[in-house]
């Protein structure tokens, strides 16, 4: 597997970095999670704007232009003739001193893995997630915004951590306010009425690119969509739930906390949405050709 390392094309085993990295002493630094299907790079425009927002947030000035990166992923994929795949863009702060301080660090270490993508089981697609609020709080905006992607995942992490603890995979986030935020790697959504309700990303979560999809199907699936503080009780009386992330595309949920939503069962418009969504992966990208 080659990997894409400041500028050039290594085999894994060479593709190192340097202790003094800030994106490892620090988490400082950007990332962004991609899927091809079939020879295409889903949403890629939309993935690298995001990362460039992301690291202008941050003051970190990435030194290819966005053609230049998307030309280095492309590059990526081909050299491992990889037609479907998950993509990991990484920007770090790069190599500097034993202190915090970012003008230390000359230029960004810039990385690019291809890999075979790892997804949920099937069954869990099929019987939906069960989810439990954790004690962590999401990141406060005020203080890292959770729309920054960055490297440093450890409220995330924590987070897993005590969903793992209850022996469920995916946590549910609430901001300081106690109103729904997102899950450690995904965003929520819940239906109502034939009204699709997610989180407005200023409460503190990060702008999905899926969830952006799902907003768009939604009067296709004719439903409306909107963006909308939702709290516990809202889940509990949802009449379907489910989560939207690149690597887990929309994953019904039926349990929240030990309470059943709805039938317990992944509902039919979540069922839709899932057959709509495969169709937008396969016309909305970038091409490339092996
Ligand atoms: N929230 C968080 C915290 C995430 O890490 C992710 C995955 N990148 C998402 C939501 C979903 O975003 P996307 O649809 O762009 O993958």
């Amino acid at each position: 597997m080659k990997i894409y390392l400041n500028g050039k094309l290594v085999d894994k085993e060479d593709a190192k970095i340097s202790v003094y990295d800030h994106g490892l002493l620090y988490g400082d630094g950007v990332f962004e999670g991609i899927r091809s299907y079939d020879c295409l790079v889903f949403k890629l425009k939309e993935h690298i704007d995001r990362l460039y927002n992301s690291a202008q947030a941050i003051r970190l000035k990435i030194t290819l232009t966005k053609e230049e990166m998307i030309k280095a992923v492309i590059g990526t994929l081909k050299a491992n003739k990889l037609r479907d795949a998950y993509i990991r863009v990484v920007v770090t702060r790069g190599e500097g001193d034993l202190g915090l301080d970012p003008r230390k660090c000359k230029a960004p270490s810039i990385f690019i893995i291809t890999d075979k993508i790892v997804l949920y089981p099937k069954q869990l697609y099929e019987k939906g997630l069960s989810i439990v609020t954790v004690p962590t709080p999401r990141n406060i905006p005020e203080a890292l915004n959770p729309q920054i992607k960055s490297l440093n995942y450890l409220n995330n992490i924590l987070a897993k951590i005590e969903a793992i603890n209850f022996n469920v995979e995916e946590a549910l986030m609430l901001n300081k306010d106690g109103l729904v935020a997102e899950c450690t790697g995904d965003n929520i959504f819940m239906l109502k009425n034939h009204t699709l309700m997610t989180p407005p990303t200023a409460i503190g979560v990060l702008a999905g690119i899926t969830r952006q999809c799902v907003l768009d199907l939604a009067p296709k699936s004719g439903l409306n969509a909107e963006e909308k503080l939702i709290t516990r009780y809202d889940l509990f009386n949802a009449d379907e739930v489910f989560l939207t992330g690149t690597a887990a595309e929309i994953i019904p949920v039926v349990n929240i906390d030990g309470r059943t939503i709805c039938n317990g069962k992944p509902g039919k418009f979540t069922l839709n949405l899932i057959k709509e969504f495969r169709k937008v992966t396969k016309t909305q990208g970038v091409r490339y050709a092996l």
